[in-house]
């Protein structure tokens, strides 16, 4: 058992959660399951911070993303792919394999997305149908702007917002349709701390009315159909309804503590965690002013590695990532999301500064 587990997802089940999942199925056409499906999607509104159709579909939250890339872009469509990592890379490769002409705006790794350059990418390609965004990039642990980002995308052109929420939802507002986001794409196993299996896809009603004005290429991720089951009070496909039980428990912690509560917490999570390890001499790949609420990446002191700070560790039963891609040997990412306590993210610092004493080999020779 990982006693500490401070993955950045899934994140650990807390005792309630975990003893709802293992309840008898039921039938996803039983009346039972109608008011059900609808009390999730009421109470998933208010995390997504929209008053419109939000959808669970039976997949990770890559299947999300996916499923909001083929329902409102197509072949020839150009869209604009901001990226701070490589999950927003990610993003941009679906919509490519998904037949659109996919322009890059990448920012350098640890930055957040700089609205202005936005704009001018905007600006330099003419016809863009829709605009991806990762809100919280997990494999630097920034959050970009999104708001901002909206903005100059409403000011620049007519095109759909996309935004990938996966490791923010839950953790910090979303305010989708304050913001303007038109779908946004967050995941069961994250913030929410709910089993991993469901994606939660929230769509506006431009983006329905495009989706709904093509043919989705996709029969299992045609989301149109997918909310009109959800009104109908039922799944287009059979869900994964120990998954829901799960999303269904957790919704009652989130909203029993009070949204605004959860999403502080995460913030205090975050400084703390960020000051614990910024002085055991880890350097945080993220500004304060950038900072991700679900995790923190920081890179490891000189003469150690993260491979050896995240075996070290791990024999003390706390789990944690590393950077990924390039930054597999020099970052370690904590997450502080979902069920995690100060006592947790306290032992995780203060465990630190042996993992590197131990982890250092000779006169300080870099990784
Ligand atoms: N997007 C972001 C920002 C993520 O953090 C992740 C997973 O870590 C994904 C997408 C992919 O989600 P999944 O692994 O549920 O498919």
């Amino acid at each position: 058992m990982d006693r500490n587990m401070r993955l950045t997802g899934p994140t650990p089940l807390p005792p309630e959660v975990l003893a709802a999942t293992g309840r008898q199925v039921i039938g996803h056409r039983r009346p039972a399951f109608r008011a059900f499906v609808t009390g999730i999607v009421e109470d998933l509104r208010p995390v997504f911070g929209t008053s419109g159709a939000v959808v669970p579909l039976t997949c990770s939250g890559t299947g999300g993303l996916e499923a909001a890339a083929v329902n409102v872009v197509g072949p020839g469509d150009r869209v604009l792919a901001v990226s701070i990592g490589t999950f927003g890379d990610r993003f941009g490769e679906i919509a490519r394999r998904a037949g659109a002409d996919v322009v890059e705006c990448r920012f350098p790794s640890g930055s957040a997305a700089d609205p202005d350059d936005v704009r001018r990418a905007l600006r330099r390609s003419s016809g863009v149908a829709a605009v991806l965004v990762t809100h919280n990039e997990t494999s630097t642990g920034v959050l970009n702007p999104l708001a901002e980002v909206c903005r100059v995308v409403r000011e620049e052109s007519g095109a759909l917002v996309l935004a990938d929420v996966v490791s923010s939802l839950g953790a910090t507002p979303v305010a989708m349709d304050a913001v303007g986001v038109d779908v946004a794409i967050g995941a069961s196993q994250k913030a929410l701390m709910a089993p991993p299996g469901l994606a939660l896809v929230a769509v506006g009603h431009r983006a329905m009315a495009v989706a709904r004005g093509r043919r989705c290429p996709s029969v299992y991720f045609d989301l149109p159909a997918a909310a009109e089951a959800v009104v109908r009070g039922d799944t287009a496909f059979t869900p994964a309804v120990p998954s829901l039980y799960g999303l269904r428990a957790a919704l009652d912690l989130i909203h029993g503590a009070g949204l605004d509560a959860v999403f502080e917490r995460h913030r205090r999570l975050a400084v703390r965690c960020r000051a614990g390890m910024a002085a055991a001499g880890f350097e945080l790949v993220a500004s304060d002013a950038v900072a991700s609420p679900s995790l923190t990446a920081a890179v490891v002191p000189p003469g150690t590695t993260a491979g050896a700070i995240r075996a070290h560790l791990e024999r003390t039963g706390i789990v944690v990532a590393v950077g990924r891609g390039s930054w597999k040997d020099r970052v370690i990412r904590v997450g502080h999301m979902g069920w995690v306590s100060v006592a947790e993210i306290d032992e995780v610092v203060a465990t630190l500064p042996a993992a590197v004493a131990a982890t250092t080999t000779t006169a300080g020779v870099a990784p």
